[in-house]
């Protein structure tokens, strides 16, 4: 009963020959750097997410340096997100040279929680980075309505929730601009490296087309210091076929999810919670307990495999420690990180996979390992 973490090969399978012609017609085109396939992704994915202007780039990280750049953060100014995050959040406001602060979580959804927001803010502050962690929107309205108040704007951090949705409206196209990365085991995934920046503001837009391409809109013309952040065509092509098949994928994450909570509701472990308002895409299926190691251990001898996001904060990693922080300024993040596991999830994830995980699981508890 192995059961991997992500299965892309079996996603592939499913699409193999629409990727076959895709590819191929990248190559008879020698079109492999941006190009019309490029093209045509910004636009279908701008749609996608009821946004007005996309700006493909060649990662998720690019996309918030550029998005931060756009926005006129740069040195002495504040950003602030998470320590419950990817560290990629972290890194790209560190490269505009402006100061990563950060706010605990909230204990039900483990996202910003909006209450810390306010008390964070110093007339430095010049964004904010919410991070759609495990692809569950954060609860963006008074998020909004602080930063209109203190005039910052908002960047989402939508890396890890391609088609989730705030009050009906998708991620992305929430803030003032949106970021999500193509990396190959996202929700939408690249074979390679990819992301993208979404905005419904046309000067933002046009800027970052600039500066991902060397800061030249006219060959050999800089107008500005700009990036080689673009994404190449081959990526363009696969994201294209692989976006019209992400809403039957998110869906069938959504269905997994449901029957992990089923399946583990009788155990004592605490599952995900779905705000109000919001649609999970279910990038990450996070349960938490305590004797978290054992259990991973233990399911590890199994064949079933597991992930920890994250097991160490970004303000306790060894790297960050300039940042000023230290063990005990963000409890409810320090706490979560020794117990939280995440299990296999996948959109061809099978019912009898889901039974054998929580099976294991709860031969773990019947024989008293918890304690
Ligand atoms: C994946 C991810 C990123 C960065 O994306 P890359 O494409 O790997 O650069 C940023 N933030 C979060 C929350 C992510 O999950």
């Amino acid at each position: 009963m192995n059961v991997p973490f992500v299965d892309l090969k079996a996603q592939y399978e499913t699409i193999k020959d629409e990727v076959h012609i895709a590819l191929d017609h990248v190559v008879k085109n020698t079109a492999f750097i941006l190009g019309t396939e490029v093209a045509k992704f910004e636009e279908e994915f701008a749609d996608y997410c009821q946004a007005k202007y996309a700006v493909a780039v060649n990662s998720g990280t690019s996309a918030l340096h550029l998005a931060l750049i756009a926005a006129g953060v740069g040195a002495g100014d504040e950003v602030i997100t998470v320590p419950n995050t990817f560290i990629a959040t972290i890194e790209a406001i560190l490269y505009t040279n402006a100061k990563p602060v950060l706010v605990d979580i909230d204990p039900d959804t483990y996202l910003m929680d909006p209450g810390r927001l306010e008390a964070a803010i110093t007339e430095r502050t010049k964004a904010i980075i919410p991070v759609h962690l495990y692809g569950q929107p954060v609860n963006m309205d008074p998020i909004q309505e602080i930063a209109n108040r203190h005039n910052l704007v908002v960047i989402e951090d939508a890396c890890q929730a391609h088609g989730a949705e705030y009050k009906n409206k998708r991620t992305g196209g929430l803030g003032k601009m949106g970021c999500f990365s193509f990396y190959p085991g996202k929700n939408l995934g690249a074979y390679g490296e990819g992301g993208m920046v979404v905005t419904d503001d046309e000067a933002l837009y046009r800027e970052m087309r600039i500066l991902r391409d060397h800061g030249s809109e006219n060959k050999y013309c800089h107008k500005r210091v700009g990036y080689n952040y673009r994404l190449t065509g081959f990526q363009g092509a696969i994201l294209r076929v692989k976006l019209k098949y992400l809403d039957q994928w998110n869906e069938r994450r959504r269905q997994n999810a449901r029957a992990y909570n089923e399946l583990l509701s009788e155990l004592n472990m605490i599952t995900p919670v779905e705000a109000d308002d919001v649609k999970h895409v279910y990038h990450l299926y996070v349960i938490r307990t305590e004797n978290r190691d054992k259990l991973q251990k233990y399911l590890n001898e199994r064949g079933i495999a597991s992930g920890l996001h994250y097991p160490i904060p970004v303000h306790l990693q060894e790297g960050y420690r300039f940042l000023g922080y230290g063990e005990g300024d963000f409890p409810i993040t320090e706490s979560y990180s020794s117990q939280i596991l995440s299990l296999p999830m996948f959109a061809e994830l099978s019912k009898n996979q889901i039974e054998d995980v929580v099976n294991a699981i709860k031969e773990w508890s019947r024989n008293g390992h918890q304690d």
